[in-house]
């Protein structure tokens, strides 16, 4: 590979570079995963909530109902077997005690046992059993009759009632032909296991079944979900690059990605204005720029050519070059000083002085066109009204106003300006044309940076687009109440409210 290839390999388009730099650092995870984890801990929660309900709530409930249902049929069979012993076995039973008890438990769907002390089964007559072992272990008694011992000692009664290994036991001791007998009740647990076991497996299946479930919804969710996300991203790309025309929509998605497309249009706008105005303003910049120095040429062109032999006509000439220079100078002057303002870096001076008298002085620098261009000003200017601020760049304010209403004034070429007491610590200033005015929806732009209205051309002075910006940040720094009222056809009122300075306050008593 030559070297110029291996360089061009190794280093990726600027515009994939940039991308990739303002990618997250941090690993982010899929917006599909995140929302099956959340779908399928979701479910799992559930089987477990239902596992759970089943386990505790749904056994715990059988067990209590089985235990109550035995007290009362154990209590039911204590009392007809006491009172078989003292009155005798009903006739039907030919005096079987076995029979008897037999019948009574399959009437009540129990096990019924009469035992010794020791365990040893008095009641029914137990079969005999030879060498099966599974029988005789139902027969013996040995070890539960302790149970039945101790629960009865633990209980200090003469009934308990208890749950034994797989058996609900309702024990009762007797005494019968003066021997200590205990009445044995039990209702076995095996239905209850079975049917738990299978309810176990049920919810196996239940449980297999709600995670497909849950995989196809949150696979089907997040895709709706993360599609316009997707979309978005995609023209998000495409207008870094600069593509103003890119449209995002998010209907049918919901309110927030409706939000969303919203900002992300009027992110567009401001963009594409931001991005408008700056080829305005090289443009407009450029036309000034070149006004004044293709007049320097011109001029210093004369002087070499014609002129400079003759000094009256030379200096006439380069006069000209002078001002042409001043005023390519206070261009690039407003230029930085916007700049410095704006970004913070210049220090606003906070001077008392007499504003009559300085706006008089910038009335003054008028006057040219009151004698070459036929204007007429209108000055009512209260005397003696002092502010606190910095006086050179509050006079820039005033001079950009004025400036401003000049320039737009109507054909009458009148300008009023008027500066007076408003309250009593306030004063205003005020300055009037009666030019075509602002068109309403114009009004909250004029003070952007680089505006300049659609008509901006058929202006008789040209401007930068600064002078209202300009006046804008110097006011906004010395939180000064500013503003403009405007009716299209009549004309505009530019107004700022200065503080009247303490000194001024004080002086006045
Ligand atoms: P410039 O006057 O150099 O264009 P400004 O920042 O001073 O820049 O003004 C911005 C815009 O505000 C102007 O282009 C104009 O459209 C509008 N404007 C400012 N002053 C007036 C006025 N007195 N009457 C009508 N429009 C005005």
């Amino acid at each position: 590979m030559s070297k110029a290839k291996r360089d061009k390999a190794a280093k990726p388009s600027k515009n994939a570079s940039i991308r990739r730099s303002y990618r997250s650092k941090q690993r982010s995870t899929s917006i599909y995963f995140l929302l099956w984890a959340v779908f399928a801990a979701f479910s799992l929660l559930i089987v477990l909530l239902f596992g759970f309900m089943e386990r505790v709530l749904i056994t715990q409930t059988y067990k209590q109902e089985a235990a109550i249902e035995l007290n009362e049929k154990g209590d039911r069979i204590e009392r007809m077997i006491g009172n078989a012993f003292e009155n005798g076995l009903p006739p039907e039973y030919r005096g079987s005690l076995s029979t008897y008890i037999r019948t009574l438990s399959s009437a009540n769907g129990v096990d019924i046992f009469i035992l010794s002390a020791e365990g040893e089964v008095i009641a029914p007559q137990v079969p005999t059993i030879g060498g099966d072992d599974e029988m005789a272990g139902l027969f013996d008694f040995g070890d539960r009759i302790r149970v039945l011992l101790a629960a009865l000692e633990e209980k200090q009664s003469s009934t308990v009632i208890y749950e034994g290994e797989g058996e609900y036991v309702y024990g009762a001791e007797m005494r019968v032909y003066g021997q200590d007998m205990y009445l044995y009740v039990s209702k076995s647990l095996d239905l209850m296991v079975a049917a738990s076991e299978q309810m176990g497996s049920r919810m196996v299946v239940v449980a297999i079944f709600i995670f497909i479930l849950a995989f196809a919804v949150s696979s089907a969710v997040s895709g709706w979900l993360a599609r316009p996300i997707t979309e978005m991203t995609k023209k998000a790309e495409l207008l870094a690059r600069g593509d103003f025309a890119v449209d995002f929509h998010g209907n049918d998605y919901g309110q927030e990605m409706v939000a969303l497309a919203d900002t992300l249009n009027y992110a567009r706008d401001e963009l594409s204005k931001t991005d408008r105005m700056q080829k305005e303003l090289i443009a407009n910049v450029s036309h000034d720029f070149k006004t004044p120095l293709t007049m320097i040429k011109a001029y210093a062109s004369m002087i070499v050519e014609i002129s400079g032999d003759v000094p009256e006509k030379r200096n006439k000439h380069a006069q000209v070059i002078i001002d042409e220079a001043d005023r390519l100078a206070s261009l690039v002057g407003d230029m930085l000083e916007l700049s410095k303002m704006q970004s913070g870096i210049a220090e606003l001076k906070n001077e008392t002085f007499d504003m009559s008298a300085y706006l008089h002085e910038i009335i003054g620098r008028f006057d040219y066109l009151k004698e070459t261009q036929g204007y007429t000003f209108e000055v009512d200017v209260e005397d003696g009204l002092y502010t606190a601020g910095d006086e050179l760049k509050l006079g820039q304010v005033l001079y950009n106003l004025i400036g401003n209403a000049v320039n737009y004034t109507g054909e009458d070429k009148q300008v009023r300006i008027s500066l007076k007491r408003t309250g009593e610590r306030i004063f205003r200033f005020a300055v009037t044309d009666t030019g075509a005015g602002i068109k309403p929806e114009e009004l909250p732009t004029i003070w952007d940076r680089y505006y300049r209205s659609s008509d901006a051309h058929k202006r008789p002075v040209k401007g930068t687009g600064l002078g209202l910006s300009i006046v804008k940040t110097v006011l906004e720094r010395h939180c000064f109440v500013f503003g403009v009222n405007s009716e299209v056809g009549k004309g505009s009122t530019f107004y700022v409210d200065f503080p009247l300075s303490e000194e001024q306050t004080n002086g006045d008593q």
